[in-house]
């Protein structure tokens, strides 16, 4: 059977995933294009007379390469990947998805042109000479509503025609005009001797050299085609009134007005229509915030609200899985692979795991907002704000949802255009403080501070986060990133409905990495980190330095301190027993590993006021920040920690004064993103070198500022 691939290629918000999903059905798989982020999706249909491989390009406006995905597209493209290329257009939106049409036709690439949305072109009053159309783009042109499965027949008999009988259409040619063509021209014959670009892409790589594309530019190992693409472009730009690339575009539209001339007839509507109404109040100058803000609260609110009692459901099976496997060996087996398991395994993945109805249902809420079409209403209405910190007005939905987990958010900054952006918004983001610091908080603001006092410390620690990340931002973009900024050019998509397969795709594509990473990186680092806080174990008879462990006392079980993450970790009946095995448990950590680096940390720990202590359970901290509370515990001894344990906050008040309790939190608020921050900012930057920068960057500044604020404190005489 003959095999086509079939690449799929459009504005955002064509309906592409939809016709995707609609052809292919759910023989799909989905991946990363190789070394960036930008997400790869493939699928299968057959038919009687063909095998069709489609792949999803990435959604664009261009193939100019301003972002990861147009340039991921192009070179797809370029690369003589697909034998057809499907182009989805919004035909309600026509001329301006045509642009890309046109792009692809310059290629040299056989095209069908799906006029997508006709449904909402004809409600528009909208309609289409097709053979015109046809004629006048050299390419079959198939009118379809993919939401409701119209047109998708005519679809695949035209793929298949067109990859039948390669080429006997001339495509269109854009006429660049007077000024343009002969220097099109003149760059085309350049190509053609030796520059090993193929003919049929001679044209594009012509007009892309003189719109000054960078990577067309770095493409070419020959200086001289530089060199004669500066001279024609430089020449091209005192001849209009623009530089060479806007006039480029501008003739390009020109020609797009031609092609629609006399095709698409459509009477005007009466008044403005529904999404003009509705952009009233979505955009409006002075309620277009507040708008926003109130549904960010209602998604968050959702999110939690109807998250919770799932929640509880995963912590309980979570739960019951590691009694039950705690069960496979004798109450108070000392087995190593009981405690790998249960400690390691369970506490680390499992905890976790835990989160993940909360981000399903965010990932739902998200994908409703942006299948909608409010997001890019909404980052509209953010950029004033934002740009003052040199951040996009897109980020702020990230920065939001860094309230409530890192991980999440940076995979949310893919919505932003350039690398850029992103980089920025993905290295600040662990100074939103995440849900995970709550518990430390909830636990040392009420050992330090009196009642009045508590509220407005955790406000502060609150703003200090973002108030750094704002900071951060501006000098990074000052710094690191500078260069011209990305104006912010959004298409405004109109408002529809998104369709339920749509959404749970989505949710679900994004759900399952949150998964999968679970399922490796975490699971790659809770096994170490287990290992490093229980070996080695001391010999029988050592006895710890006098400060390692806490005279014995009433202390509650131990098993608590496994995750920290939940009520589901009581001991239940070994509580009796737990006062040795605490004191136990305490002396070993101090014998392991990671109560080694504690002590080896030291004399970076004291300027901050910290001791070992705090240095061991910070370590534990990096596997997720709630660990810091339940380590605090093994290390005092104190079984079951919990937020609200008041044995434990008697003892940090006995070890510590309220200043050191602020710096302590003022630290955790800043440093040293957890593990899996630092696993998906390396996969979502897609090199270690950011995970790093973000990594070694924030620890050197929480350690910094805490130092000042630990000394300055101590200097003004606060005890
Ligand atoms: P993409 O960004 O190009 O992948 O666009 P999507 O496939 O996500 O579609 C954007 C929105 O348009 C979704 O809410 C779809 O349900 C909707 N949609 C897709 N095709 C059609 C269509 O032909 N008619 C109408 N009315 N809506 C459509």
């Amino acid at each position: 059977m003959k095999r086509i691939t079939v690449a799929l290629a459009g504005n955002p918000n064509s309906g592409k995933t939809t016709l995707f999903n609609s052809l292919t059905g759910a023989r799909q798989r989905v991946g990363n294009y190789p070394g960036v982020t930008v997400e790869w999706k493939e699928g299968i249909r057959r038919t009687p007379d063909a095998e069709l491989h489609f792949v999803d390009l990435p959604g664009t406006y261009s193939l100019t390469a301003y972002s990861e995905e147009e340039l991921v597209a192009r070179n797809y493209l370029l690369g003589g990947g697909p034998d057809v290329v499907v182009d989805v257009v919004d035909a309600s939106n026509l001329e301006r998805n045509l642009y890309l049409t046109t792009e692809l036709l310059e290629l040299g690439l056989p095209v069908v042109v799906v006029l997508n949305m006709s449904d909402v072109a004809a409600a528009k009053g909208l309609e289409f000479d097709t053979t015109l159309l046809e004629r006048r783009l050299g390419a079959p042109v198939v009118p379809a509503v993919s939401s409701r499965g119209v047109g998708l027949d005519d679809v695949l008999a035209s793929v298949i025609a067109v990859a039948g009988h390669n080429g006997d259409r001339p495509p269109a040619r854009v006429d660049f005009g007077r000024e343009v063509e002969p220097r099109i021209e003149r760059l085309v014959g350049t190509l053609a001797t030796g520059s090993g670009v193929p003919a049929g892409q001679r044209r594009w790589h012509a007009v892309k050299l003189l719109e000054r594309d960078h990577a067309v530019l770095r493409s070419f190992d020959d200086p001289a085609i530089a060199v004669q693409a500066e001279e024609a472009a430089a020449e091209l730009d005192l001849d209009g009134a623009d530089t060479s690339d806007v006039t480029i575009s501008r003739q390009r539209y020109a020609y797009i007005d031609g092609i629609c001339r006399g095709a698409v007839r459509g009477r005007a509507l009466p008044g403005l229509d529904r999404t003009d109404r509705l952009d009233r109040i979505a955009m409006h100058p002075v309620w277009g915030v507040p708008i926003f803000l109130a549904l960010m609260f209602v998604v968050f609110n959702l999110t939690f609200t109807l998250g919770d009692p799932l929640m509880t459901l995963m912590e309980n099976g979570i739960g019951s899985l590691g009694v039950w496997i705690a069960g496979l060996w004798p109450a108070g087996s000392q087995s190593p692979l009981r405690s790998l398991l249960v400690d390691g395994v369970i506490g680390g993945v499992g905890g976790v795991l835990v989160f993940l109805p909360n981000i399903l249902l965010l990932f739902l809420a998200i994908a409703l907002l942006e299948g909608s079409g409010y997001m890019a209403r909404a980052a509209f209405v953010m950029d004033r704000v934002m740009s003052r910190a040199g951040l996009h007005g897109k980020s702020f939905i990230p920065l939001l949802i860094g309230f409530g987990c890192t991980v999440p958010a940076i995979m949310a900054t893919r919505t932003l255009e350039t690398r850029r952006d992103r980089l920025i918004t993905m290295l600040v983001l662990p100074l939103m403080s995440c849900g995970a610091r709550l518990p430390i908080y909830a636990l040392l603001i009420p050992a330090f501070f009196p009642q009045r006092w508590q509220g407005p410390v955790l406000w502060a620690l609150y703003v200090t986060g973002i108030v750094l990340a704002l900071v951060g931002a501006r000098l990074l973009r000052r710094s690191l990133f500078r260069g011209e900024t990305t104006p912010f050019l959004m298409e405004l998509p109109p408002y529809r409905m998104p369709t339920a397969l749509n959404l749970v795709s989505q949710m679900w594509t994004r759900g399952w990495l949150y998964v999968k990473k679970a399922g490796t990186i975490i699971l790659g680092v809770s096994i170490l980190l287990w290992a490093l806080t229980s070996y080695p174990k001391p010999p029988a008879g050592w006895t710890p330095p006098a400060d390692a462990t806490p005279a014995p006392a009433a202390i509650a079980p131990a098993a608590g301190a496994t995750a920290g993450l939940d009520g589901s970790s009581d001991a239940g009946p070994d509580a009796a027993a737990a006062t040795a095995a605490e004191v136990e448990a305490a002396a070993a950590m101090a014998y392991s590993v990671a109560g080694r680096a504690g002590r080896l940390l030291e004399p970076i720990l004291r300027p901050m006021g910290f001791d070992w202590r705090i240095g061991t359970a910070l370590i534990g901290a990096f596997a997720a920040k709630e660990v810091f509370v339940a380590q605090l515990g093994i290390v005092f001894a104190v079984g079951n920690p919990d937020e609200n344990a008041e044995a434990l906050r008697a003892r940090l008040r006995r070890h510590y004064d309220p200043l050191v309790g602020y710096c302590i939190m003022l630290f955790c608020l800043i440093a040293t993103p957890c593990m899996s921050t630092v696993a998906v900012t390396r996969q979502e930057s897609g090199s270690w070198r950011w995970a790093q920068f973000q990594f070694w960057g924030l620890t050197l500044l929480a350690w910094i500022l805490t130092v000042l604020v630990f000394q300055g404190g101590r200097l003004a005489g606060i005890a």
